[in-house]
């Protein structure tokens, strides 16, 4: 250490200890960077222990045994119902019981400091812990989100679920009145239905509303199906608990709803209330505003990655940012060249043009890129092309009566595509072949030669870009005369 090192307990002081915190602290450290992480909870955050991972091993099982109820053969072999219990079980399994000795034993591997306890700045470069100040030459602000509670009378007093309290249940309740229509809400509401809960998924609009048109219609239909009692254009009024525990959900029309629980799912906000950003001359509760380096814009040590700068709440694409903003952070502390323009190595460009995403409902829901309607009004002169996922015949093989659709959105002027949508059963891992080819602007004329197997679900590809024609001739004809297609 020189005498400038001296001055400063760590180099780097990550606070926070979610999947995003752990990858800035992770990258960093791999660089000769000396960091500690912050950890007010549990080291894993909330990906870990009350979001991704037990909502996806909730729905899961219910997926497993729908894909055998689609297969002849398979089907006849089913007998008896979910086992909620063994479900439960499994999912609390995926959350360590919600101990995080194993990712504590990690940090330690990865020469990574923990402190635990709540973390606030206190002044440029200083962050404190209960009555103990660190100084650190950078400091990260990874901190997350939190829930977002609608002002509904009755609600706060009436002992709602979030999504923590779903995630973790212990017990499937009899009757369950979902709020909000979103990613958690419709996720949420599909698992408890699928473990014996008779769920209301109340929406405002559409669910998904930032997908595809098509896509909410898909999933209010699959939803339904399921026996999911799917209300558009609801909201709740008023909510009271009585005395024996039951929930009544008074609706804005009047209508009133009877439930063992109610979980509210209607948005999240950044984690940026009590974490000192008055010190420094910041607003408390606002998403931190960053550049592509995850650098606090107006500071030259301050950076703020994953869920608490608001560019995309989800763990793949914060640990994206997490990567760049820890290789950024040394390289700036060691005097490295920074390659941070345009798709560098110390930028999250991706951020800009290409986060996909995933809904595991069922059917799913995978995304990227933007959809037609944002691409319009970003001014993009853009020619989208949809296709039925249906007609696919790796699609046909892989469930009976297989019902999905998928679009692409190809910018006319680059001949590339810019977002691409699908919804149907298992399309999730579709998904990266369509990240790729928006991150490597690969042209149109160029995807034709990338030629999917036979028959696999992939070759809704071939049928996409049969349907997307020829870029300097376009023909827009049904193979066949038979498949269903749209040109618009
Ligand atoms: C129900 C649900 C399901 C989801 N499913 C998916 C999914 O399938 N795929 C996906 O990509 N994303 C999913 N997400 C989103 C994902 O959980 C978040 O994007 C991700 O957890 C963000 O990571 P993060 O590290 O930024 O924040 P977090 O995971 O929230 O971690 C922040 C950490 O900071 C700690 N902390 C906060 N303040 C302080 C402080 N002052 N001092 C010390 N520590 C502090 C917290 O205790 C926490 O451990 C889901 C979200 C929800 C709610």
């Amino acid at each position: 250490m020189n005498d400038l090192d001296s001055r400063y307990d760590y180099d780097l002081i990550v606070v926070g200890a979610g999947p995003v915190g752990e990858n800035v602290a992770d990258y960093a450290t791999k660089r000769g960077i000396r960091a500690a992480i912050v950890e007010s909870e549990l080291v894993g955050g909330e990906c870990s222990y009350w979001a991704c991972m037990p909502s996806k091993a909730l729905l899961r099982s219910g997926h497993a045994l729908r894909a055998a109820q689609r297969v002849g053969g398979a089907r006849e072999a089913l007998g008896g119902r979910i086992d909620a219990d063994a479900v439960l079980a499994r999912r609390s399994a995926f959350t360590d019981q919600w101990k995080d000795d194993g990712q504590v034993a990690w940090l330690e591997s990865a020469g990574i400091d923990l402190i635990r306890g709540h973390a606030r700045l206190a002044g440029p470069h200083r962050v404190s812990v209960g009555d103990r100040t660190f100084t650190a030459k950078a400091v990260a602000l990874a901190t997350g989100s939190v829930p977002f509670l609608p002002p509904v009378p009755g609600l706060d007093a009436a002992n709602p679920w979030g999504t923590r309290e779903a995630t973790s249940a212990d017990h499937v309740p009899p009757r369950l009145v979902v709020v909000g229509g979103g990613v958690a809400g419709t996720e949420l509401a599909l698992a408890f239905s699928s473990l014996g809960s008779h769920v209301t998924l109340l929406s405002r609009g559409a669910l998904l509303e930032q997908e595809e048109p098509f896509v909410g219609e898909y999933l209010a239909a699959s939803l339904a199906a399921e026996g999911v009692d799917v209300r558009l254009g609801a909201t709740p009024a008023r909510v009271d608990r009585d005395t024996n525990g039951v929930v009544s959900v008074q609706l804005a029309d009047g209508t009133v709803l009877q439930a063992e629980e109610i979980l509210v799912s209607t948005g999240r906000r950044p984690n940026t209330s009590d974490v000192g950003l008055e010190t420094v001359g910041l607003t408390p509760g606002a998403a931190l505003t960053v550049d592509d380096t995850m650098l606090v814009v107006g500071t030259d040590w301050l950076y703020g990655v994953g869920d608490v700068n608001g560019r995309a709440l989800l763990t793949h694409q914060g640990k994206y940012q997490a990567r760049a903003a820890g290789e950024a952070i040394a390289a700036r502390l060691q005097g490295t060249t920074l390659s941070d323009g345009s798709w560098g190595w110390h930028a999250a460009t991706a951020d800009h043009r290409a986060v996909p995403h995933v809904v595991f409902t069922d059917p799913e829901v995978a995304s990227v890129g933007l959809t037609e309607a944002r691409a319009r009004a970003v001014g993009l002169n853009v020619r989208a092309v949809e296709y039925d996922l249906g007609w696919v015949s790796g699609a046909k093989l892989h469930a009976d009566g297989y019902s999905g659709r998928a679009k692409l959105v190809v910018d006319e002027d680059r001949q590339i595509v810019v977002g691409a949508t699908f919804v149907g059963q298992d399309v999730a891992e579709l998904l990266h072949s369509a990240t790729i080819a928006i991150v490597g602007e690969v042209p149109i004329e160029r995807l034709w030669h990338a030629v999917p197997s036979y028959p696999t679900i992939s070759e809704i590809w071939l049928r996409l870009l049969e349907t997307y024609g020829r870029p300097e001739a376009v023909i827009a004809t049904a193979s066949e005369g038979r498949d269903l297609l749209t040109v618009s």
